[in-house]
């Protein structure tokens, strides 16, 4: 039997009354030696941002040998500020840590985006995220997201019911991770975080189509950009899309939140004895299978030289604490993580 689905839960017609955003021209500026970045002081959207500047001291122009670095300086097209911000609030200048990453994306699976399974979306969860991600973009860090539509539709889950194919069955799958995108960047914006989704294909009316370049200035300007519709290809997952727009935007790593603390050696359902692993290298996650992500999705990052961290969404403070790159669930990469 066919799985059921719930599209008329919640009032998704409430998608209607989603609003554009407030007019951001203002934020559009050049930036010359400095760095805009925007600090919502909490009361309204449209009057509360105020630049902050940043600017950015250097380790002396001294190559850095981690891989991580060293896979920027292969692709990056984009001129990058090194890491380590200091932020200059006005008159009064303090050093800030460096942060482990400058930018990351976060891959927020659909089901995760359902929180207690009521509904589609729980926007007690796209809040919670919202507010992590706001905490981090005022440190500077640059966030993207990919969301997944897992919680509306999964092509693969209805494909052969009522002669859909699983192509036609994926593309409905992509749009659920358009409406998945759309309720986050209005709740993103209800707390001020300028935010863009981009879609893999056209829906002008809705949201700007991916370009690489324009989503990498996006991220330069503060933005969150939200990517939707997957790789719009049938026969992915938006775990591939996570690590292809990864590579493409020359984020830093992949952050997976998911509904467990992170990759465990054993099904922690059934065994209740199943160790949390800390750290793993892509050749175990394929080697032995592990289902962190699908086959496609682990090479790809595995080709790129970019880690994937899997957290728990679910836990206060774990969203901020990945992009900080604090330690927080399981780390996958090239080689054992310290
Ligand atoms: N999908 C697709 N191509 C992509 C990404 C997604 O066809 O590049 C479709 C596929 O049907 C998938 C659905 O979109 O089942 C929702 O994506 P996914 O299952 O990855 O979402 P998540 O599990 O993260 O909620």
């Amino acid at each position: 039997m066919a799985p059921s689905i719930s599209l008329s839960r919640p009032p998704f017609s409430s998608f209607n009354s989603i609003s554009s955003s407030p007019s951001l021209s203002f934020l559009n500026k050049p930036s010359t030696t400095t760095v805009n970045i925007y600090h919502n002081h909490a009361a309204g959207f449209q009057t509360a941002y105020r630049p902050l500047l940043v600017s950015c001291c250097s380790n002396n122009g001294a190559p850095s040998l981690d891989p991580i670095n060293f896979r920027q300086q292969q692709v990056s097209s984009m001129p990058r500020p090194p890491l380590g911000v200091t932020m200059n609030d006005n008159s009064s200048s303090m050093q800030k840590p460096s942060y482990k990453w400058r930018r990351v994306l976060l891959k927020v699976s659909g089901e995760a985006l359902a929180g207690d399974q009521l509904q589609n979306i729980d926007p007690k969860v796209t809040m919670a995220i919202a507010r992590e991600v706001a905490s981090v973009t005022r440190l500077g860090i640059e966030v993207a997201i990919v969301v997944g539509g897992g919680n509306i539709f999964r092509g693969a889950s209805w494909a052969g019911s009522s002669g859909l194919e699983r192509s036609s069955a994926d593309y409905i799958g992509m749009l659920a991770t358009v409406m998945n995108a759309i309720f986050l960047q209005a709740t993103m914006e209800s707390i001020g975080i300028p935010t863009r989704v981009q879609t893999a294909f056209r829906m002008s009316e809705v949201a700007e189509p991916y370009i690489r370049r324009r989503a990498i200035r996006h991220l330069e300007k503060g933005r969150v950009v939200i990517f939707a519709a997957g790789t719009g290809n049938p026969f992915f997952t938006t775990d591939t899309a996570a690590a292809l727009r990864s590579a493409e935007i020359n984020a830093e790593v992949v952050l997976k939140a998911t509904n467990v603390d992170g990759v465990y050696d054993d099904d922690p359902k059934r065994n209740p004895n199943a160790r949390l692993l800390d750290t793993l290298t892509y050749q175990d996650v394929t080697s032995k299978e592990l289902s962190v992500m699908d086959m496609t999705a682990i090479t790809l990052c595995q080709e790129n030289n970019i880690p994937v961290v899997v957290f728990n969404l679910n836990k206060p403070g774990n969203i901020s604490k990945a992009i900080r790159g604090e330690s927080v669930g399981t780390f996958i990469g090239r080689s054992a993580q310290t």
